[in-house]
């Protein structure tokens, strides 16, 4: 089996700009792009803050423009989910189930996937109106009322994109401020469709085989109540992909990576680079992703010269 020059892991802005960018410099990366192609992008919906769309763009419309972009300089992609890495050795091998790939440099960009609740009822009623897509499954819930949870940006988008489908949306938040940036409060609290209730935490999605409510207790006073509703788009935030690395680089007690020689990408281990969400907890946007696959690459590009010259 012959050795690759780099690896790319994760197929979200992140690791598609750094294929464009190690193809760009003749290195032949090799993408593992996972089986959900596109990372987080595919689960939103409108992208009106990167640049160049001055009229916004459909996440899963832009996804297949940046591995086009990649592909047209000679990217090769792999639709395979990685289970292991092996990073002791000075060839870094990457492992998708039984198959071993090599590379003298390896740039993880697995990106991070969204967060759930944590109830029973929200595994049981999976698919079956409880959801963290809106973009996916908005279309589903036509005429319905439906439950947001969180307070963050991401609940705001959502909440904005279902009212396109629903009679009324409602936030559930826990707490009586929202996380969200001003413009999307803004929007939110503008959009008459959407209303609010703070304070509350979600104890149980009601429903057999479909959601028909949830059961809601007001962290402030303790009072218990049934809310109706045909839906619930749980909104919490995020995790890093990173379970297949542990062991081998150094992640933080949140799963996140942490870089070793910052302001580059370099990890702990020579030859291993990380972009994107995977390490960023804080920017954690489409275009600081895109700029840290850069980075990467190039970082990745330097590091195969030493490698050339030693
Ligand atoms: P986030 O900013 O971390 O917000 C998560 C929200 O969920 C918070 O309001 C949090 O409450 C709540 N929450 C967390 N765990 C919870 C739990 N177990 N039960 C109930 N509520 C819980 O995450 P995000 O909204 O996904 O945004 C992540 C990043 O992406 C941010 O940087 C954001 O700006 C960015 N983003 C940007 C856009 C855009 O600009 N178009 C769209 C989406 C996301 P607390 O507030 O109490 O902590």
């Amino acid at each position: 089996m012959s050795v690759e020059s780099v690896i790319i892991i994760g197929s979200g802005p992140a690791g598609y700009t750094a294929a464009i960018y190690t193809a760009r410099a003749s290195l032949n990366p090799l993408v593992i792009e996972g089986y959900q192609v596109g990372g987080q992008l595919m689960l939103t919906s409108d992208v009106e803050n990167y640049p160049g769309f001055p009229d916004g763009i459909m996440g899963p419309e832009m996804m297949p423009l940046f591995r086009k972009q990649a592909e047209r300089f000679g990217t090769r992609f792999l639709q395979k989910d990685v289970t292991k890495v092996d990073l002791s050795g000075p060839v870094h091998k990457v492992y998708c189930g039984d198959h071993v790939y090599e590379a003298k440099a390896v740039i993880v960009a697995t990106g991070a996937s969204a967060k759930w609740i944590g109830l029973p009822s929200e595994q049981k009623l999976m698919a079956k109106g409880v959801s963290a897509c809106a973009t996916c499954d908005g279309a589903f819930f036509k005429g319905e009322e439906l439950v947001v949870v969180g307070g963050g940006d991401t609940a705001m988008e959502e909440a904005n994109y279902l009212t396109r489908f629903a009679k009324k949306v409602t936030v559930v938040h826990r707490r009586d401020q929202l996380r969200a940036s001003k413009i999307m409060q803004d929007r939110a609290f503008a959009n008459p469709k959407i209303s609010f209730i703070w304070d509350t935490g979600i104890e149980e999605i009601l429903g057999e085989d479909k959601v028909e409510g949830v059961r809601l207790k007001n962290l402030k006073t303790g009072e218990v109540s049934v809310f109706h509703c045909g839906g619930v788009f749980v909104a919490i935030g995020h995790k890093p992909n990173t379970d297949f690395l542990k062991g081998q680089l150094d992640l933080d007690e949140t799963g996140y990576i942490k870089l070793a020689k910052l302001p580059t990408t370099q990890t702990r281990v020579p030859g291993v680079f990380a972009a994107g969400d995977v390490h960023d907890k804080i920017y954690r946007q489409a275009v600081t992703a895109a700029g840290s696959g850069c980075a990467a690459a190039i970082d990745a590009e330097r590091y195969l010269e030493g490698l050339a010259h030693s």
